[in-house]
């Protein structure tokens, strides 16, 4: 049960020094009750008081990282049920399975086509980020030189899927420095996957039949000084384990049902048609899984889901921007054009394609609106005469061209009088939608680069 904040207040020195960067004891105690501070903020809290007080700073689902370096995944550590309540945080990470029994160049192939599933999406570079070597050999030594194979092709993150403890331990002493996540501890085995776990300090994945089984096992290996777990009810139809998991979400936030408090991973079921994949598999993108293993590694299978991804885990409330500056398409000179947009990345991500499309290299001035799309930021005075003349100035535009003119949308006409007595600069309406700009450059702008070539 969470402590509440007077819970946590009596457990305080109530000195009221302010040391913790909270004026009192009180107002400390609230934060923490509401997961705004952490415990070690406060410097005078007692050994005793720290150990009681534990459960009311831990996350209500544990943060558990998979792998190191760059290829590092991170996974749980949510605090909502619902996107709209605040946010998530930490997407789904996306793996695909090898299984051990291929030839090694089949194994090489399959983990090479993984390595290559990258995606572009709105100016972001997205991927499947793990590789599930799943042990159907039954055969330690076959088992690890799959993964040997996997681990010298690719560097991403492993799952290492078996039962066999002694599978395990083979594939360990190739990748355990690698960090990746066991999978998994169940009913006859947990004593010794733990141990490998422990002994690896590597994240393991637990088993249950049930939610009961499983919050008894998660009760056992975290009392066994593992606290880096995800993990799986085990029900595979869709219905019963979309109910599962939204079950150990809810008991670990509305309960802080502590051994329901991690990250869950969800395979897809075996010998399941490919095109139903990505739907199974997005069920459970959009409801609380933190690691989603599939079969298929072919882009039309993976494409649809990073795409869901990139939705679920984008915070509506903070639009998605790029940097603001002024951006070179093509082999610029100083007659080319100079045009001006927003660094919301959508806008930006619909235009430059246009420019680039119009074969006229261009400049493009992107200006820092917050993230807001043209007629948003001029509705909320983010897009004005003043902003784009700093702009402008900021970015040196003049030192790039030997003219003063500059294409502002077609929805900022309204502003072209009083944007010209800002700057100085010749304002040219261009069009409203980025579809016209090829033509418009090629027409328009072909006729006025004759006069400032
Ligand atoms: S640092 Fe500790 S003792 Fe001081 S005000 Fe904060 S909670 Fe109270």
């Amino acid at each position: 049960m969470a402590l509440t904040g007077l819970d946590i207040y009596k457990k305080l020195p109530k000195t009221n020094c302010g040391e913790c960067g909270i004026p009192t004891c009180l107002a400390f105690a609230m934060a923490l009750a509401g997961k705004k501070t952490s415990l070690d903020k406060c410097p005078y809290v007692s050994d005793e008081a720290k150990v009681l007080l534990e459960s009311a700073s831990a996350p209500p689902i544990q943060l558990v990282t998979i792998g190191t370096g760059e290829q590092r995944l991170e996974i749980g550590n949510e605090t909502v049920m619902y996107r709209h309540e605040q946010t998530f945080y930490h997407p789904t990470g996306l793996a695909v399975e090898i299984p051990d029994n291929l030839s090694a160049d089949e194994i090489k192939k399959k983990a090479q086509e993984i390595d290559k599933l990258i995606f572009d999406r709105v100016g972001q570079k997205v991927r499947v980020e793990l590789i599930a070597v799943r042990d159907l050999s039954n055969k330690p030594e076959t088992f690890a030189n799959a993964v040997k194979i996997i681990s010298e092709t690719t560097p991403l993150a492993l799952v290492l899927v078996s039962f066999n403890p002694a599978s395990i331990e083979a594939a360990l002493k190739i990748c355990a420095d690698k960090k990746p996540l066991i999978y998994a501890a169940n009913q006859e085995n947990h004593q010794a996957m733990t141990e490998l776990a422990k002994k690896h300090t590597c994240p393991l994945g637990v088993l249950g039949k049930n939610l009961d089984e499983l919050a008894d096992l998660t009760a056992k290996i975290s009392a066994a000084g593992i606290k880096n777990l995800v993990i799986d009810p085990g029900t595979a139809d869709l219905n019963a384990r979309l109910n599962d998991i939204t079950q150990i979400r809810k008991l670990a936030l509305r309960k802080t049902f502590r051994p329901l408090g991690f990250p869950v991973i969800t395979f897809t079921p075996e010998n399941m048609p490919a095109e139903e994949e990505p739907i199974y598999a997005s069920v459970f993108i959009a409801k609380y899984t933190g690691i989603m293993v599939l079969k298929g590694s072919v882009p039309w299978q993976v494409l649809p889901l990073v795409t869901i991804r990139l939705n679920v885990y984008t915070d509506p409330q903070k639009p998605i921007q790029i940097e603001s500056k002024i951006y070179e398409i093509g082999n610029v000179t100083n007659t080319s054009p100079v045009l001006v947009t927003t660094n919301f990345s959508l806008t930006y991500f619909t235009v430059e394609p246009e420019v680039e499309g119009s074969k006229v290299p261009s400049y493009v001035v992107v200006v820092n609106t917050e993230g807001m799309s043209v007629l948003t930021a001029y509705a909320a005075d983010k897009l004005n005469e003043k902003i784009i003349a700093k702009a402008l100035n900021e970015f040196k535009v003049q030192d790039k061209v030997n003219h003063k003119k500059l294409i502002i949308p077609g929805y900022l006409s309204a502003l072209s009088g009083k944007l010209e007595a800002e700057t100085g600069w010749e304002i040219m309406v261009g069009p409203r939608e980025a579809s016209a700009i090829p033509s418009y450059l090629k027409n328009i702008w072909g006729k006025v680069s004759q006069a400032v070539a």
